[in-house]
């Protein structure tokens, strides 16, 4: 009678313990997918900046931190610059 309890306890034992394995695998799987699924988006959202704290040289083209960019303030607008290059370039063809 005892050897039946034991079984019955090692068996909901182990379907708990592969529930566990079954959940983890599967939700490994999810996130493989959703990962996946989701690498094309984040490629094409490429150009839009996530943070907000990120800004596009007119020049280059190039997206830098807003904190670590060179600003120029242009017709009340401030345009932020990767380079004082790129910053001379802009002004140059405003002054032309
Ligand atoms: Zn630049």
């Amino acid at each position: 009678m005892f050897r039946v309890i034991f079984y019955l306890l090692l068996t909901v034992a182990v379907i708990s313990v592969l529930k566990s394995i079954v959940g983890i695998f599967l939700r490994g799987v999810a996130r493989a997918m959703k990962a996946s699924s989701s690498a094309p988006g984040a490629r094409s959202s490429n150009q839009v900046p996530l943070t907000g704290e990120l800004k596009k040289d007119p020049v280059c083209g190039t997206y830098i931190a807003a904190a670590s960019s060179i600003k120029e303030t242009v017709a009340g607008q401030t345009i932020h610059f990767c380079s004082a290059q790129c910053r001379d370039k802009y002004v140059a063809t405003l002054a032309r």
